[in-house]
């Protein structure tokens, strides 16, 4: 990368890592990337020890929530050097983002090299467990001072790792849902297109009620109909019906475009499956469970690949699914994305990035 400025730490933290329980975002490698943006032009890119930054009280993104996020990971591969997994998607992503809450756009290739640069700089804190990775979560914020709501005319684009677990330590564990009738993530014309705090702020209040209630995580609906489904706050949800794959269409206008759901629904394709990306209502997901149709569900997404679903509770109605059991569209979806990814079998669609080392 042109122009990169790097500091290294004086004091590495890679010792003080228990990489016997990572558990997930708890850690974080030595080094950060930075990139600041002004003048209507982003500067020269920097690596530097990673620490607290000075925030002014009057900071924008504080008050109004200017800021995008991505979130990806690199594998140790089995044929040696570290994999990316179609990081050129995040990149467009993290545009699309930008757009949506006015931060300005970035080059792909700065992206992807500042996440190379900054993987291969951190590469010790890559976890060599199967299943382990280095979580990356890229972000841009507004560094603007004032208190009026508008744009701001700075910003900071950063890239983070951290050293994490599989999501799921015992295995793909399916996981009990609460359809949430009442609370609303994201509603078309809004910002559930786009990976931006605000979405995360409003789905918290409903995640922390239902895992009182004893469920693992919430199922949105879609805000007019509160009838067809949306997403599991931060995974894309599919079902699968008398053998078809049927996952609510990006048109529906609140949904996010996982990287993961897009491997999903190729995969399938590829794999002769009748594929849907259409509105499904909850009604219609009861009724083909009231039928015996409804052979699986799962949530798609970086951090757990795949999250088979054992149960939906909907108006106090239980929707069991496969006996709790992870299903095999699951399993094989599971097992070749990770394969892929992990460097065990073919990258038939050009899906790595793969960086030597
Ligand atoms: C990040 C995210 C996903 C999953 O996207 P991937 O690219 O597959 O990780 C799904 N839904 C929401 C709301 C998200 O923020």
């Amino acid at each position: 990368m042109k122009n990169l400025n790097i500091t290294r730490t004086g004091q590495s933290r890679l010792d003080s890592i228990d990489y016997g329980n990572l558990g997930f975002g708890k850690y974080f490698s030595d080094h950060m990337f930075v990139l600041d943006y002004a003048d209507d032009t982003w500067g020269e890119p920097r690596i530097e020890p990673y620490g607290p930054m000075d925030i002014e009280p009057a900071n924008c993104t504080l008050h109004y929530g200017q800021t995008i996020f991505e979130g990806m990971k690199a594998y140790r591969s089995a044929k040696g050097g570290i994999n990316l997994f179609r990081p050129y998607m995040n990149a467009k992503r993290l545009n699309r983002s930008a757009a949506a809450v006015c931060i300005p756009a970035m080059d792909e290739e700065t992206f992807v090299d500042g996440i190379r640069e900054l993987v291969k700089f951190d590469h010790a804190f890559i976890p060599r467990e199967r299943g382990h990775s280095l979580y990356i979560r890229p972000f841009t914020f507004g560094t603007g001072n004032f208190l009026g709501v508008h744009a701001s005319s700075t910003y900071r684009f950063m890239i983070i790792t951290s050293p994490v677990a599989s999501y799921y330590p015992e295995g793909l564990n399916p996981v009990r849902i609460k359809v949430d009738e009442e609370h609303i993530r994201a509603v078309r014309g809004g910002l559930g297109q786009a990976k931006t705090a605000a979405n995360y702020a409003a789905s918290l209040y409903a995640g922390m009620q239902a895992k009182s209630e004893g469920f693992a995580q919430v199922l949105f609906l879609e805000a007019v109909s509160r009838q067809f489904v949306d997403e599991i706050g931060a995974m894309n949800i599919m079902f699968i019906i008398d053998d078809e794959l049927i996952t609510p269409p990006l048109s529906q206008g609140s949904i996010l475009p996982g990287v993961t759901r897009d491997s999903v629904l190729h995969l399938a394709r590829d794999w002769g499956m009748k594929v849907s990306e259409r509105s499904i209502g909850i009604d219609e997901i009861a009724e083909a469970h009231r039928d015996g149709r409804l052979q699986e569900s799962f949530g798609t997404g970086t951090a757990a690949v795949i999250s088979p679903v054992g149960e939906f509770v909907y108006r106090g109605e239980s929707l069991v699914i496969n006996e709790r059991r992870i299903g095999p569209f699951a399993q094989r979806f599971y097992d070749t994305i990770t394969g892929i990814q992990y460097g065990e079998i073919d990258d038939p669609y050009g899906w790595l990035e793969h960086i030597p080392m």
